[in-house]
């Protein structure tokens, strides 16, 4: 990417809350409508969706509903392997939301939404109405994909894709595997969460191999034929890793041709299509994803198992009052990632904000931003800025973003700084 666009990327990335909330001057007020928005989901989109809300119009009463007392970042969760951080580092909660936005929390899960009459049912056998809901649901796996493989069988062949007790399971395996032993880690196709977190994975993983198991080797058993930020993590794999050569720790084959067909789990052996077997001590099988259950069961999703949304509102295709952010709705060419949640939240805010003071929807921009490590001093990004084409399509602006300058040394140091800066600050921004 060209200096001047990252620069200014960058500009727009420190901005991004603001620029939203200084553009839309005319929409911020304090109604005096006494509108209730609930939102569902307190990750990196429900969080900040909630806040910003708030920020906006505080005559909104603003509901989040999240069952977990504290929340564990998958941002970062990668690092874990290579021994940078903790689950407790990774682990942010409510308070500040509820204390310094006057957020109303909700310790539950929605078990149901009732659209017709605009109200949400939680486990604990309250109904809760609303004017505006927000859906943030993340993620679920789908679990029919791999014969051999299930929810049940996780527990064992962790997927460690959404942060916590998994991550620990996946970290134990590898502190516990021989030297010599194979890690296999499986990527499914697109779209899942985080498009280059597998690959940030294996060279953390790699990292700590390198140091404390040399002779061991990591597999990626790829769905894709490419991938992100292909070129820049080869160029690192090969510096750190030894790829390329017969001694290379981390191997990546792609099998869109050959896809997995089933898993032996007495021998933890995966077979291909062609019928090759890949055995390895520790699996990491990384199902392919679809929104989150409730988003389902309500209906929001359409045969591709995410939420068809507007994107300028994030409206679901499906009912006028429900938007849908995040993981579990379709903003593709946009990643899934925290920072596009982020983004997308605070245009939804914007908009649900314009639409109960009867104003019209704020054009927006949506961007990402996305650091990988590859060691602990090695640092890659890919950035995104996103608008709305003639054809009122999410495009990506042509000349904004992009990726690291591969070779740089001195920019590759910094941007592992980078990389922990821009964590903090988001979960900052989300949860702070
Ligand atoms: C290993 C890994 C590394 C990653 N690294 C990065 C990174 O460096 N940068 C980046 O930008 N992104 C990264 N991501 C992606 C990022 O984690 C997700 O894109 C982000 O968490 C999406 O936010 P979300 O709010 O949509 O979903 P989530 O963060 O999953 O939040 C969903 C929330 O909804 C709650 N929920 C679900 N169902 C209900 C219900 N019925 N009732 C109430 N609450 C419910 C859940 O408890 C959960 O807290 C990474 C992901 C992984 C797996």
């Amino acid at each position: 990417m060209a200096d001047w666009s990252r620069r200014r990327f960058l500009q727009l990335a420190g901005l991004s809350g603001a620029a939203s909330l200084n553009g839309c001057a005319g929409i911020v007020s304090k109604s005096n409508s006494k509108a209730h928005v609930v939102v569902v989901g307190g990750g990196f989109g429900g969080a900040i969706a909630a806040k910003t809300l708030r920020q906006l119009d505080a005559g909104i009463k603003v509901t989040l509903i999240e069952p977990k007392a504290s929340y564990i970042t998958c941002p970062g969760s990668n690092w874990l392997f290579a021994g940078l951080t903790n689950i407790k580092n990774l682990s942010v909660d409510y308070r500040a939301l509820s204390a310094d936005y006057g957020i109303n929390l909700v310790s539950d899960s929605v078990t149901r939404v009732d659209a017709e009459r605009r109200r949400v049912m939680v486990a604990g056998g309250e109904a809760i109405a609303y004017d505006r809901l927000v859906m943030a649901p993340g993620i679920d796996f789908r679990w029919d994909t791999l014969p051999g493989y299930g929810e049940a069988s996780a527990q064992i062949f962790p997927h460690a894709w959404q942060a916590g007790p998994q991550t620990l399971l996946l970290q134990q395996q590898i502190q516990a595997m021989n030297d010599g032993g194979v890690v296999v880690i499986s990527v499914p196709a697109e779209p899942y969460r985080c498009p280059p977190g597998p690959y940030e994975r294996a060279s953390m993983i790699a990292w700590w191999l390198k140091q404390h198991k040399p002779k061991s080797k990591i597999i990626i058993l790829d769905a894709k034929r490419s991938f992100s930020k292909q070129k820049l993590f080869e160029a690192g794999w090969a510096k750190h890793f030894g790829c390329g050569t017969a001694n290379s720790l981390i191997e990546w084959q792609s099998i869109a041709d050959n896809p997995l067909v089933g898993l032996d789990a007495q021998t933890g052996t995966l077979t291909t299509d062609f019928g090759d077997k890949i055995r390895g001590q520790v699996l990491n099988i990384i199902p392919p994803q679809q929104a989150g259950r409730i988003a389902r069961e309500s209906g929001l999703t359409d045969a591709s198992g995410w939420c068809p949304v507007e994107p300028q509102s994030g409206r679901s295709k499906f009912h006028e009052t429900i938007h849908v952010i995040g993981d579990a709705a379709h903003y593709a060419p946009i990643p899934k990632s925290a920072f596009a949640a982020n983004s997308e939240a605070k245009a939804c805010a914007l908009a649900v904000v314009a639409l109960l003071n009867g104003r019209p929807l704020p054009e927006v921009h949506w961007l990402n931003t996305c650091y990988s490590l590859i060691t602990p001093r090695h640092g890659i990004s890919v950035a995104g800025v996103y608008k709305l084409d003639a054809e009122r399509n999410i495009g990506m602006v042509k000349g904004a973003g992009g990726v690291s300058r591969l070779g740089d040394e001195q920019a590759a140091i910094l941007e592992a700084g980078y990389a922990g800066g821009a964590y903090l600050s988001l979960v900052r921004d989300s949860f702070g």
